[in-house]
Order: C-alpha cells, then sequence, then structure tokens
C-alpha cells in the first residue's frame, strides 16, 4: 500500500468560468485513521455544478471551500483500514472523500454500497442526482397524466432523471440539450418525446419558436437546471398552475449579474397571473427519502427501465480539466473521475 495520496485544491478563486490554474494538486502523507474513523482508496468521483458554487467565497446553503482546501465531493472507494464498528477492509463505501486518492471519514458519515451494483452508479443514477429529480418531480413537479414537460441539460443525471420519470407517468416530454448528439441520445436512449438544441438558437424568441412546436398545448412543468436563454423563452409559455421545480441555474454559475436581470418584473407577472407554483428546493432537505428512492427506483435501473449514461475521466489528475468541461457542457451524461 502506498505511503502518499494526493488531492486537488482550491489555489484561487475563479473569475467567472474557472480554469486549470485555479486548482492545484498537492502529495503528501497517507492519513492513519483514529479511533471511529476508516481510511478509504477512492475509486470513483463525482463531478457536480454545485461545486462552481463553493469555489466562491459567498453565503449560500453550504460553506465555501477555503483556499488551500480540498476541493468537496463524492467519492466512492474501498475501505483500506477500519477503525469504525460495522467496516471492515475491502467494504465498498461511499461518503465525502473530496477530490482526493484518499480519505479518512468517521464511520457515521459513510454508507456501505450493494456490491452487486456498478460503483459509479451511487454517484448518479442511483446517488445525489437521481435523488434529485425523483424527489423533486414527486414533490414539486406534481406531475400528471397528459401534461408536458420541458427540462434542460436534459442528458445529464438530474434532466435524464426526470424525463424518463415524466414519460413513465404518461407525460410528452421535451428536452433541452446542447447538440445534435445530445439531442439524439435525448429521444433514443432516454425517450424524450422531442429535443431542442439550445446551441442552434441565438436568442430565446428563436428557442420559444422551437418549444412552441414541441410543445403545443404549452408547458405544465419547467424543471429548471439551466435558466439564462432557456427560462426567457420558457416562461411565456407556461400554462395556468404551472409548476416550475427551481433545481439548479448552471447558464449563470459563471457569476452574470443576475440581480439586474431587468427580466424580473415580467417574469414575477407571469407567476402571478398563472398562478405558477415556483420551488426552489435543495437536496440536502430531502435525504430522508433516500430509502424510498432507492426502493422504487433501484430494481427500475437493475431491469433497464430506466437507463443513464456516464462520462468517464481518467486519473485524479483529470479532475480540473473535466470539471471546467463540464460547465460548458462538454460531458455527456454523469461525469465521474474514475481514480
Ligand atoms: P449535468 O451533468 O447535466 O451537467 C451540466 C449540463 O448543463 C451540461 O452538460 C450542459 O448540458 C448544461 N449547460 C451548461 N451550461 C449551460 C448553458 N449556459 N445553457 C444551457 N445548458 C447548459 O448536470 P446535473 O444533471 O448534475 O445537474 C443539473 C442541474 O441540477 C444543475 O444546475 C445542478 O446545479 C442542479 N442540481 C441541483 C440540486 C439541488 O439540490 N437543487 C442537486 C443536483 C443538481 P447541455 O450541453 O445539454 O446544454
Amino acid at each position: 500500500m502506498s505511503d502518499t495520496m494526493s488531492r486537488i485544491t482550491l489555489a484561487r478563486r475563479p473569475k467567472g468560468a474557472p480554469v486549470q490554474d485555479d486548482f492545484k494538486q498537492v502529495t503528501e502523507s497517507l492519513p492513519a485513521p483514529s479511533e471511529g474513523q476508516v481510511l478509504i482508496a477512492v475509486s470513483h468521483l463525482s463531478l457536480d455544478p454545485y461545486m462552481r458554487g463553493r469555489m466562491d467565497d459567498v453565503k449560500s446553503y453550504a460553506p465555501s471551500v477555503d483556499l488551500g482546501g480540498t476541493m468537496t465531493g463524492q467519492g466512492v472507494g474501498r475501505v483500506l483500514t477500519s477503525k469504525a464498528d460495522g467496516f471492515a477492509e475491502g467494504d465498498i463505501v461511499t461518503g465525502m472523500t473530496g477530490w482526493a486518492s484518499h480519505a479518512c471519514l468517521p464511520g457515521s458519515d459513510l454508507r456501505k454500497l450493494d456490491p452487486s451494483l456498478p460503483p459509479s452508479t451511487a454517484l448518479g443514477v442511483l446517488g445525489m442526482p437521481g435523488l434529485t429529480g425523483w424527489v423533486g418531480l414527486h414533490t414539486f413537479g406534481k406531475p400528471k397524466k397528459g401534461e408536458t414537460l420541458v427540462v434542460g441539460a436534459a442528458t445529464g443525471p438530474v434532466g435524464s432523471m426526470v424525463g424518463q420519470l415524466a414519460k413513465s407517468l404518461g407525460l410528452r416530454t421535451v428536452a433541452i440539450a446542447g447538440g445534435a448528439e445530445k439531442c439524439r441520445l435525448a429521444t433514443e436512449t432516454f425517450g424524450f418525446d422531442a429535443a431542442i438544441d439550445h446551441r442552434a438558437h441565438d436568442d430565446a424568441q428563436s428557442l420559444r419558436a422551437a418549444i412552441t412546436e414541441a410543445a403545443p398545448d404549452g408547458v405544465d412543468i419547467y424543471w429548471e437546471n439551466v435558466a439564462g436563454m432557456l427560462l426567457e423563452a420558457v416562461m411565456p409559455l407556461m400554462n395556468v398552475h404551472g409548476r416550475i421545480p427551481v433545481c439548479g441555474m448552471i447558464a449563470w454559475y459563471g457569476g452574470a449579474n443576475i440581480e439586474d436581470s431587468n427580466q424580473l418584473p415580467g417574469m414575477w407577472r407571469s407567476i402571478l397571473v398563472k398562478r405558477l407554483q415556483v420551488s426552489g428546493f435543495i437536496i440536502f432537505d430531502h435525504w430522508d427519502q433516500y430509502p424510498a428512492f432507492l426502493g422504487d427506483v433501484g430494481p427500475k435501473v437493475a431491469a433497464g427501465e430506466i437507463t443513464y449514461l456516464e462520462d468517464v475521466a481518467e486519473g485524479l489528475e483529470s479532475a480540473p480539466a473535466a470539471f471546467i468541461s463540464l460547465l460548458k457542457g462538454g460531458n455527456v451524461g454523469k461525469q465521474i473521475v474514475k481514480l
């Protein structure tokens, strides 16, 4: 067993889109677990859009990463040494390992994984993003058969879960995705009824015309992953009593000045006159539903009724570039780093 480990730290706070020099890889001695802790060799690391927010020094729903601190993130790995009850060498576990080759974590912060499932699924379709889609759709989307749902970032782990669940409940599903290949995957792999390439549209009016064609009865559920031009395009198409689960706004994660948006009065008026339910939610508040989610979706994934795509980068050193690419839509499916 190696006696060193590597981790990727936040070297400086990005201005706008992150660049490689905002990260630094450091190598240091392998820590020894103290009583109650487990030492893990990380095999798979999850890269998620929320990590962009953690790089800023702003007040949010979770603390920022300190300068010099390890980039936050969930990993899966194998137990090397256990000083915690319930964990033994060789167990496959998941927890907040950070962007690191190894992690020493309390047993209470870890969950053992079912060894019959591919470990990476705990980070995507059967992990936090899958749960986000499942909880958010049922709790805030309130889908009804015959309605129409529109979702952006549609081939990602959240969007593809939302689309597949909505389709199985009898909704018309419209994917918004970046590029022809992702649009093909949206319809052929994830079963969306229609897919629109947002990159083929220069402005919200043009994108709105395409969505109008794909959603002739208007939009009952707009699942907000993206905001930006897509939000501007969809808002006038919302039906009365429509629902907007506000899950993410990746188009604005690069630091656009949201406060200055001159769209606000029009949006606010739409919410009132159309009696829209706009529900911001953070999945941290809903982890109690994880067992129910796993009970429902686990067998569907095993049976191939719910499918998923993964984009796998190789090696810890590839994490910064893979993350930078994810924020620009370079990922096709759930972005994983395999160590
Ligand atoms: P994805 O794997 O789908 O990756 C992000 C995708 O966003 C990109 O691939 C790209 O897809 C799309 N994108 C990036 N920039 C833009 C842009 N300017 N305009 C339109 N699309 C863009 O991410 P996830 O499925 O993991 O997450 C989806 C959303 O859900 C994110 O906003 C994330 O922050 C949010 N989220 C929220 C949670 C919560 O608790 N509220 C929990 C988990 C995720 P494409 O090329 O198709 O445009």
